[in-house]
């Protein structure tokens, strides 16, 4: 067990965007979706990679670390986490990719009383999935497309898999909020928001977290050598996803954005 390592690229600590209270995040690299505008594509490739910034020697993104490493790092902000009812959360990339390693992690972590949050495109076998969600509290599930073919257009892989897992997380009582990074062209219209929330009520969804597509990311693909092809697509701003949201109001779904 103490052998266990996993592709890392970044410990942040002191967010408050990825579950309640204060958090460490723990950023997993590797994902097998291919979204065509992550805002971050240096957590796509599974092991460390030269970034190339202007003016700048090459650096590395990513390192195997093993657990001990990531328990002491986490560790370091436990009164933190009490006193704002916080706590770690892993994320990518895609946690699921190296899953043993998360698995042991959050066996620690309950251990220790901390509490584990997760963000996860579900996309694994039944059986990993189950494992893995044993000793989390919370799955911030991203789910991008409700229909299948547009789900693999989009990403390169379809989401069958990925509702299954979403059901069994539902189903056995965790607490799951979704979210739905909403894409100029992929799935902004209000159709595609009631083609969601019809998804969401068949699961038994509750909680919904709108992320508008914003450019963040878009310097990193020329430091990755990588083409983005959402160079020209406008930023949506909060104001401009209000009908969206209400869509989901109006089908009794709990919706923020
Ligand atoms: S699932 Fe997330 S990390 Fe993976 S490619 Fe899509 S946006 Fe990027």
């Amino acid at each position: 067990m103490d052998n266990l390592t996993a592709c890392i690229f970044n410990i942040q600590k002191y967010s408050l965007h990825d579950g309640p209270g204060i958090r460490t995040v723990v950023f997993f690299k590797g994902c097998p979706l291919q979204c065509h505008w992550c805002s971050n594509p240096e957590s796509q490739y599974g092991s460390p990679q030269l970034i190339f910034e202007e003016g700048k020697p090459p650096t590395v993104l990513g390192e195997y670390r093993n657990l001990d490493y990531i328990m002491k790092e986490v560790m370091k902000d436990k009164d933190f986490y009490e006193e704002s009812k916080g706590g770690v959360t892993l994320s990518g990339g895609e946690v699921l990719l190296q899953h043993e390693f998360a698995i042991a992690l959050l066996k620690q972590l309950k251990d220790q009383g901390i509490h584990a949050a997760c963000e996860t495109t579900g996309y694994t076998s039944l059986k990993i999935f189950q494992a893995f969600i044993e000793n989390v509290d919370l799955i911030l599930f991203d789910l991008k497309h409700y229909s299948s073919q547009k789900h693999y257009e989009i990403s390169n892989v379809y989401n069958e898999k990925i509702i299954d897992n979403l059901k069994v997380a539902i189903n056995q009582g965790k607490e799951v909020i979704i979210r739905i990074p909403v894409i100029p062209g992929i799935n902004n219209s209000l159709e595609d928001a009631e083609g969601f929330c019809k998804l969401l009520k068949e699961v038994g969804a509750t909680k919904v977290n709108l992320l508008p597509f914003h450019q963040f990311g878009q310097k990193k693909y020329s430091s990755l050598n990588k083409e983005y092809k959402f160079l020209d697509v406008p930023q949506l701003q909060v104001e401009d996803l209000q009908e969206y949201k209400d869509i989901f109001l109006k089908n009794g779904l709990d919706c923020i954005l």
